[in-house]
């Protein structure tokens, strides 16, 4: 028998499966999805969507890192900029197995949308490398850093793209690019990144400013609806940058935070967590599963929990058509960015479900990264209430938009606070025209 009439018979196009898309396919199918439903409810014209809706610049590099066995292994990294039309470029740089080209570019772009909703003034972009940081070491992560900035440095700086923390990156990795831009230069250059830490130029409030953004997003939101969040039930997917620094200061707050997973498995306890102890536990474990005390949890059950507030502070694509019609919290906030699909919207907001969109919800972060990089350029430093009370001020104004124009426009909060930054990158794209 030949290889001819052994081949396998294709099925008819409709019979065959659809190939499973990547986590990366998903979130820029998504984000351009958010972008169509916007520019449509804006009527923005075809020229200028096309624009809007590629990135404006694409970088990969691969480059190879001296492992601690003595092997030489190649990673694969990326920069995005979405658009600049608004200020250089800003948005976070991620260490993540799944990151991978599309990934960054609907992050990216999502960083626009998010500049412009809270009136920073900065284009978007994000970034990162194919890689695990929980199963490298110190000394390999440094090396892949400082090899990875060197890389970058082309295209990064103060005036053109200021990254900062994300999944899988922190205070010390942003230390690092400091350094080696520095080096290179021959003097410090601190405004190269935000995020650093305060004894090299970092901004008191920076590192809780995602979670401390959220929870004034929460308590904005809850007042809207009737909730106390002193009173509150509260359950949290993720307990990283932004997750942990939410819980503790929802904690705080004297909200009851009843459940938390994180990569490695989830704690519940109906009478509420000790989150101080799951905090010391995760620092010595690197998950909070198993604390002692508590029973466990798993995502699903976490979303499907009758609690006030859920906030998502983990990974794209989180909540979707699937699962939508499970949440029976009255607040989603969305610490992470793009954790709920497009397919999930109508179900959630047909169930009456409060959502504070990714853009609004975590915005605190590069509100006070601007902070940071203003402070840098001025060489001055804020306290910590100048930084949380400007940070209030700046995020609760871009709230007050977006449930203003939901209400105006009968949108949902996420089609409001996409078509107020829409309206913002249109136009200062079309003032600055098109070069040459
Ligand atoms: P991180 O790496 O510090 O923490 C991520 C957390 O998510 C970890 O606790 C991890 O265990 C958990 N996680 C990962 N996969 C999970 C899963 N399948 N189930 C449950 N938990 C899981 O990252 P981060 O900086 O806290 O970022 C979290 C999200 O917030 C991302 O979407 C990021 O883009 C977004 N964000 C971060 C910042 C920032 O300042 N760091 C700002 C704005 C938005």
């Amino acid at each position: 028998m030949n290889a001819a009439t052994t081949a396998p018979i294709a099925a008819p196009t409709e019979a065959r499966e659809l190939p499973r898309l990547t986590a990366g396919q998903r979130a820029l199918a998504a984000a351009q999805a958010q972008f169509d439903a916007a520019a449509q409810h804006l009527g923005m014209d075809p020229d200028l969507r096309a624009v809007l809706r590629v990135p404006q610049r694409e970088y990969s590099v691969n480059f190879p890192v001296h492992m601690d066995d003595g092997s030489v292994r190649v990673f694969t990294g990326y920069r995005v900029q979405h658009n600049l039309s608004r200020g250089p470029a800003k948005g976070g740089l991620r260490f993540h197995p799944q990151t991978d080209l599309d990934d960054v570019r609907a992050l990216a772009m999502w960083m626009t949308w998010k500049c412009a909703l809270v009136d920073v003034p900065f284009g978007g972009a994000k970034g990162g490398v194919t890689c695990d940081p929980r199963t490298m070491s110190g000394r390999e992560l440094e090396a892949l850093t400082r090899r990875f900035a060197t890389e970058l440095q082309p295209i990064i700086g103060p005036d053109s793209d200021i990254p900062a923390p994300d999944v899988g990156t922190n205070a010390q990795v942003m230390a690092w690019i400091m350094d080696t831009i520095s080096m290179h230069h021959g003097y410090s250059v601190p405004g190269v990144v935000t995020g650093k830490p305060l004894a090299i130029g970092g901004s008191a409030g920076r590192a809780d400013a995602t979670g401390q953004g959220i929870v004034y997003t929460i308590k904005d939101a809850a007042a809207r609806i009737g909730i106390q969040v002193a009173e509150a039930t509260v359950a949290i997917q993720g307990f990283g940058n932004v997750g942990e620094a939410a819980a503790r200061l929802l904690h705080e707050a004297g909200a009851k935070i009843i459940a938390i997973t994180d990569v490695g498995g989830g704690v519940f306890d109906p009478g509420g967590l000790d989150v101080p102890e799951l905090a010391r536990r995760f620092r010595a474990y690197g998950t909070v599963a198993n604390t002692p005390g508590t029973k466990p949890i798993d995502n699903e059950t976490l979303f499907a929990l009758d609690v006030d507030v859920l906030v998502l502070a983990a990974m794209e694509g989180q909540i979707t058509e699937h699962n939508a019609h499970r949440v029976r919290a009255r607040i989603l906030a969305e610490g992470a960015n793009g954790p709920t699909s497009p397919g999930a919207d109508p179900i959630l907001r047909d169930r009456g479900v409060t959502v504070i969109p990714d853009i609004l919800c975590n915005a605190g972060g590069v509100i006070v990264s601007y902070f940071e990089w203003a402070q840098n350029r001025a060489a001055l430093a804020w306290t910590r209430d100048e930084v949380n009370d400007r940070l209030r001020r700046q995020i609760l104004s871009a709230a007050e938009a977006v449930w203003d124009r939901a209400a105006a426009d009968r949108i949902t909060t996420r089609l409001a606070a996409h078509a107020l930054a829409m309206e913002r990158v249109a136009a200062a794209t079309r003032i600055r025209g098109l070069y040459p």
